[in-house]
């Protein structure tokens, strides 16, 4: 249920309303604009007389959400929410480029890259410490290892860093991660989603592979609820029946989620398609659907790296893209 308050509304009449809402074990969301202020309500609101709520003379008008998703409705919170990566904006007009290897591999290899996509224009590394693979006998990361790389990483370019999370008994290995990943394959991981709920760090939703929009939005509920509101989605792929990428581009997704959410939403071109040489043509589409931001993977050595090769740019090629990803960065604030 969402509250629409009138303009210039009494403090002190909206500070009883709120201790009456409370006392009714209903969390309040509120979101102050321009020209008016929301309380979103969450809970169970089936009991909550609604003629009640809108004979106050602070509220305008009561409308019921009828989406499961609340914390996450654009209805609750009609601005973009604007993520914080340590000191990254994403969302809101600020368009975030995350990039690095699928695998942190070794030292070499990740400053080498960093140092590579830095200089591109990228502001976030990327790096899979914790690895989802397919088969139990393919290289499975480095694990804790690997975490200390990325931040070893971070103390050279000074970007910050994301890194996938596959299990909770890891939590504390990233306590000084920017931005923890949770990867298609943990979408629906409810326990995991609780407990980065209770945590404030920032968490990016990648997209299940068979999920739909609404639950997607659902998980993110899952992480809101626990009073983490720093979420962004990614959108890498779906599995559909065409076999000459790895996944398919769900494009539509992104604005069918900025009329849905308030969260930023950003694509993963990589994982989408599989296909190095397809990645820059998804990713100058994503940005001119009005994503707001990438994720894309480079490699220092393609051919030889262990995860995803065959869909990792070179810094060369990621260079190039990037040039044209501003380019049409440009052209859609001219176009808007
Ligand atoms: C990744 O980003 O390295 C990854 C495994 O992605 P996804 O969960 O989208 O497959
Ligand atoms: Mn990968």
């Amino acid at each position: 249920m969402i509250v629409i308050l009138k303009q210039n509304h009494d403090r002190q009449k909206l500070e009883e309303f709120r201790r009456w809402l409370e006392a009714q074990s209903l969390m309040i969301h509120e979101s102050v604009g321009m020209h008016s202020t929301i309380l979103g309500l969450v809970g169970d609101t089936s009991r909550v007389d609604e003629s009640l709520i809108e004979a106050l003379d602070i509220v305008e008008a009561v409308r019921r959400v009828s989406e499961p998703y609340k914390m996450a409705n654009r209805k609750f919170h009609p601005l973009d929410t604007v993520a914080d990566i340590g000191g990254a904006a994403v969302g809101g007009g600020h368009f975030a480029v995350m990039a690095g290897p699928c695998s942190v591999e070794s030292h070499d290899q990740l400053c080498c890259v960093a140092e590579a996509v830095k200089a591109a224009g990228a502001n976030i590394l990327r790096g899979g410490a914790f690895k989802p693979r397919t088969s139990p006998y393919a290289f499975q990361g480095m694990r804790e290892s690997g975490i200390e790389l990325l931040l070893e990483a971070r103390r050279v370019t000074g970007l910050p860093i994301v890194t996938e999370i596959m299990d909770l008994q890891h939590l504390d290995s990233f306590a000084d991660v920017d931005l923890i990943q949770v990867g298609a394959r943990n979408m629906q991981n409810f326990e995991l989603l609780k407990e980065l709920g209770h945590s404030r760090k920032p968490v990016l939703l990648k997209r299940g592979l068979s999920s739909t929009i609404q639950e997607w939005l659902m998980s993110a509920e899952y992480i809101m609820a626990g009073g983490n509101e720093n979420v962004i989605l990614c959108e890498r792929g779906i599995r559909t029946f065409e076999t000459a990428t790895r996944n398919t581009l769900d494009v539509s997704a992104i604005p069918v989620i900025k009329e849905l959410s308030h969260l930023p939403v950003i694509i993963d071109p990589s994982h989408a398609t599989g296909v190095a040489r397809y990645v820059k043509p998804l990713a100058l589409a994503a940005a001119a659907a009005g994503a707001d931001g990438l994720m894309i993977e480079v490699h220092n050595d393609p051919a030889k790296a262990m995860c995803d090769g065959p869909q990792s740019l070179t810094p060369a090629q990621f260079s190039d893209m990037m040039g044209s990803v501003s380019a049409i960065l440009g052209a859609r604030e001219q176009a808007l």
